[in-house]
């Protein structure tokens, strides 16, 4: 039996927040701290001193004996450093101590983080600065050790961002400022900030430790690179929101209780569609803390399944044949004084402000649904978008049929009512009156208006969500800031009109990306095709849209990423393609060696030995016989598809050209393993199950 706990008591508890600050700082320094994390202005020394001096006592009280600058370079995951606290005295023993100085900046060895060629070895130096808008927290493990983490950006001695924090700080002040802008113009002039919020749902499959240490393509690849589909799948439709059993629900309930420690406000789990995912979503913050939270939540899972003898696979695809994992990243903008901007009111055809900022939002998605598109484009979602599953590459954004009825009507010039609360008739009177959500949610398309915020479902269950936060970020700026223009240029009494004809003119020039129908069926294809909407299959295509001269004039106007920055993560990002591919290869070639073939050579050889001596007792040997020659036809086709294999990733690397070689190992290696992978799935098939060296499919889906 577990203690009961207390919610409300853990919940926070190991995070320096609000309430911790305003109990142990001066009030003078609270004050100035609040100043700059509210409004962003430089923090004195002399705060910082204080600062650092309250965390480190209320860290030690907790167990802490090291500090870390926590922050998240181009590699997608975090990375920390532990210094203790300790400085010696000249009695030959230590005090422990934490200065301003240390709180607020850090100079970790960087010579090993992905850079682009932004930084050479020689100037290996990096820098961290304390982001003290995303509190201080305390991270545990299960034998108690406690280490302090300040949240840090990462950038180089010129100053350039070297992480994923620095661009979507950059990109939040960038959508907030063109936001009031245009909130001022509109006639609302208290507000002063406008935050984009996010919500990220977390996929995730679990595992059985054991299977999973027996499988090097799971260990060093994170997916399983070989693996005959199990005699069951999903098509029963019976593990989405079925009842969860007690060994997840325990890893659940840990899991929920390391994140509420963390502050991170874990709400909802649930079985998801394919055998053994799940699901995890937190209730929305801020985007900053959002994506700080996202990356313990992926971390926290990791580390909390281990103690439960589980394994958490975050790849986008880890088994072939079911569904894989994605995050839906619902964004929405909030001001300081409490509104969203996404939020339609009981009469949205009346709601100018609200059908400005969607208008904002159609603009941008559709102008550029590239570098949406390209901020999802890791090596693992390549086996997700655009092939055989969902959603699409095509980006789209589904409104429902009521506001696109709205938005159509405007553009018509038409006068256009509401609907008024409509109620879904249930047909049982003791049940009660449910009232309908304007937006009937429509699963299948990619970037969903789901009543009040945006959900973008096309980014990868492990990628880090800064990525498309910043370029959603970007591009909604971008369009406000045209909209503004328009508007403060029409003055107050030519006001309504223009906003009619921002509506309508968005309406006729990006309308196309509108789409309510069903995103995965073929007609979407040729219709998406017709309406001139990009369809990019592969992430490395993708990739390209980051460095064009247009992107960087969109990214360097909003002071998000300069030249320099963007081209750095174009490189680093098909490196890291090129990387994870020539991994997955090499597991391919190393299981096939020394543990697909020598089976399968020991079966034919003991199969062999079967027929001679069935035959010299005169028995029939035709079934032996029969399947002696399925394995050994399967087994040289396997052995030459092998050799292609191995020569497709020594051509590939050979390769000078950055983008050619990501190519190359795209459209040759990855389909060469692909190859190599059908004949020894049909092994599988053939051979006794006592003999196969590695757990199928059955073995790891359904045996939890
Ligand atoms: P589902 O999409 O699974 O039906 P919900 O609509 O309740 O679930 O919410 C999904 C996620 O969207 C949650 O993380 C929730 O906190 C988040 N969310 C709700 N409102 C906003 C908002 N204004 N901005 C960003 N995220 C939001
Ligand atoms: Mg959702």
């Amino acid at each position: 039996m577990h203690k009961q706990i207390d919610v409300t008591e853990i919940f926070g508890s190991n995070v320096f927040n609000d309430r911790v600050m305003k109990e142990r700082l001066p009030k003078d320094t609270y004050k100035a701290l609040k100043k700059t994390i509210q409004e962003g202005l430089p923090l004195s020394l002399d705060v910082a001193n204080v600062v650092a001096s309250a965390m480190k006592d209320w860290a030690i009280e907790k167990g802490a004996t090291h500090y870390t600058h926590w922050f998240q370079p181009l590699t997608g995951r975090t990375a920390e450093k532990h210094d203790s606290f300790i400085a010696p005295t000249e009695d030959g023993t230590v005090i422990m101590e934490f200065s301003g100085k240390q709180l607020t900046q850090g100079e970790p060895d960087a010579s090993s983080f992905p850079s682009g060629g932004l930084r050479s070895t020689f100037e290996a130096r990096g820098y961290t600065a304390w982001d003290c808008t995303s509190p201080a927290f305390l991270k545990t493990d299960a034998s108690e050790n406690v280490t302090l983490c300040i949240p840090t950006a990462f950038c180089s001695y010129t100053s350039e961002a070297l992480d994923k924090k620095t661009p979507l700080l950059r990109s939040m002040e960038a959508v907030s400022k063109q936001a009031v802008r245009v909130l001022k113009v509109l006639g609302n002039k208290t507000v002063r900030r406008v935050t984009s919020t996010v919500g990220p749902e977390q996929e995730y499959f679990l595992i059985d430790k054991a299977c999973y240490e027996k499988r090097l393509d799971l260990i060093v690849s994170g997916r399983a690179l070989f693996g005959a589909p199990a005699p069951k799948g999903q098509e029963l439709e019976d593990q989405y929101f079925g009842a969860i059993k007690d060994r997840i629900a325990d890893f659940m309930r840990d899991l929920d209780i390391e994140l509420w420690k963390m502050g991170i406000s874990s709400k909802t789990k649930h079985n998801e569609v394919a055998p053994s995912q799940y699901e995890m979503a937190p209730i929305f913050s801020t985007t900053n803390i959002a994506a700080d939270h996202n990356q313990l939540v992926m971390e926290t899972m990791q580390k909390v399944a281990l103690r439960h003898n589980l394994v958490c696979l975050l790849h986008e695809k880890p088994f072939a044949g079911v569904n894989g994992s994605g995050k839906h990243n619902n964004w929405s903008l909030s001001t300081d004084d409490g509104q969203n901007l996404l939020e339609p009111g009981r009469t949205p055809a009346e709601n100018e402000q609200f059908l400005i900022f969607v208008s904002a939002m159609i603009m941008a998605v559709d102008r550029h649904a590239d570098k949406l598109r390209a901020s999802c484009g890791n090596p693992g979602n390549d086996l997700r978008l655009g092939a055989n599953e969902a959603p699409p590459a095509i980006i789209s954004i589904f409104m429902g049929d009521e506001f696109t009825e709205i938005l159509e009507g405007i553009a018509k010039g038409k006068k256009v009512e509401n609907r008024g609360q409509h109620f879904v008739q249930v047909g049982v009177d003791s049940l009660p009156q449910l009232p309908k959500d304007n937006t009937d949610r429509n699963r299948t398309s990619p970037f969903a208006f789901t009543g009040n915020k945006f959900e973008f479902r096309m980014v990868g269950s492990s990628a880090s969500i800064s990525g498309p936060n910043i370029v959603i970020n970007v591009i909604a700026a971008e369009a406000l800031d045209e909209i503004a223009t328009r508007l403060e240029k029409a003055g107050k009494s030519g006001l309504h009109k223009e906003a009619t004809a921002i509506i309508r003119d968005t309406m006729k020039k990006h309308g196309r990306v509108i789409f309510n129908g069903n995103n995965y069926s073929d007609e979407w294809v040729v219709e998406a095709k017709r309406r001139g909407l990009p369809n990019i299959k592969t992430g490395v295509e993708a990739l390209a849209s980051m460095a064009t001269p247009e992107a960087v004039k969109l990214f360097e106007k909003y002071k998000v990423l300069s030249k320099g920055e963007l081209h750095a993560r174009h490189e680093i990002y098909l490196e890291h393609y090129v990387k994870h591919v020539n991994i997955e290869a090499r597991a391919s070639v190393h299981m096939v060696k020394r543990q697909y073939l020598p089976t399968v050579i020991g079966f034919t050889r003991d199969l062999a030995r079967t027929v001679s001596k069935l035959k010299s007792v005169a028995v029939s040997s035709k079934v032996q016989k029969e399947l002696l020659g399925e394995v050994t036809e399967l087994l040289e086709s396997a052995s030459e598809k092998l050799t292609v294999l191995e020569e497709a990733i020594e051509k590939a690397h050979a390769v000078k050209d950055l983008v050619k070689r990501s190519e190359a190992f795209r459209d040759k290696v990855v389909v060469a393993a692909g190859e190599l992978r059908k004949d020894i799935d049909a092994l599988e098939g053939l051979m006794p199950a006592s003999l196969w060296p590695v757990p199928t499919y059955a073995e790891m889906l359904f045996k939890l």
